[in-house]
């Protein structure tokens, strides 16, 4: 499903509520609809919003090895809560040990083995899948829609908070009592793999802990023509 067709159906999911773009888009893919969290603050409300309505959304986490042990705690916490599963998801050990340490060494290589070519791989198992994308995140994104193409993976991408502002996210955390990340509190807007992250300074760029000293500022996943994942100040991501 691409151009006219999806460009329709965008028309149509516009400016829905979030959960009735995920509805929509779970009753248009069934058994065929991914949501890949990284445990953001956004990845664990689109967790609550999958679970809180029931749908039809397979949820799993690329777990690069080096993740914080609060982050395994959050991934263990949201299952508990939400009776879900958030499968995980991994790089064969082949290409781990290719990258052991390779974050001091090749990061861009070590991001390629832990993320990127795993969540290609993991995505073709999918028709459609489901990103925390809003529009107030970065100039290019003023333009994203609720529903998308994704030319980098190759099938369709949903955006449910597409219209969503930083602060439309951390109200809900608060309404619905949303566990997110204790490193939040901690001086951590930005939590990617632990030796990668670093606590940010307050006036900081939120993403400024992350490859710190480093010229790296991504990790590949979200790099493509059009979409970056570099967040606004208030909108730490993924
Ligand atoms: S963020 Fe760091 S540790 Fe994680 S995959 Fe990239 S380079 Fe490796």
């Amino acid at each position: 499903m691409s151009g006219p067709g999806l460009d329709a159906w965008a028309g149509d999911l516009d400016g829905l509520p979030a959960e009735q773009i995920l509805a929509r888009a779970a009753g248009r893919f069934p058994h065929r609809l991914g949501l890949a969290t990284g445990f953001g603050r956004e990845g664990c409300v689109l967790v609550d919003l999958v679970a809180r309505h029931g749908l039809d959304v397979d949820v799993f986490t690329l777990d690069t090895g080096v993740l914080f042990p609060e982050t395994h705690a959050l991934w263990e916490e949201l299952e508990a809560r939400y009776g879900v599963e958030i499968r995980s998801v991994r790089a064969p050990a082949g290409d781990l040990a290719e990258v052991d340490r390779g974050w001091e060494t090749d990061p861009d290589r070590c991001c390629e083995l832990r993320k990127v070519i795993p969540l290609g791989l993991e995505l073709t198992r999918f028709d459609a899948w489901v990103t925390a994308i809003r529009r107030d995140q970065t100039a290019e994104r003023r333009r994203a829609r609720a529903v998308e193409w994704d030319g980098k993976f190759g099938l369709v991408k949903v955006n449910p908070l597409v219209g969503w502002t930083a602060q439309d996210v951390d109200a809900y955390v608060v309404r619905h009592g949303v566990p997110v990340n204790r490193l939040h509190d901690r001086g951590y807007p930005s939590i990617g793999c632990e030796p990668c992250t670093s606590p940010v300074s307050p006036g900081e760029d939120p993403r400024a802990g992350r490859w710190r000293g480093l010229e790296k500022k991504e990790c590949g996943l979200h790099t493509r023509p059009g979409w970056t994942s570099s967040p606004s100040p208030a909108s730490p991501k993924e």
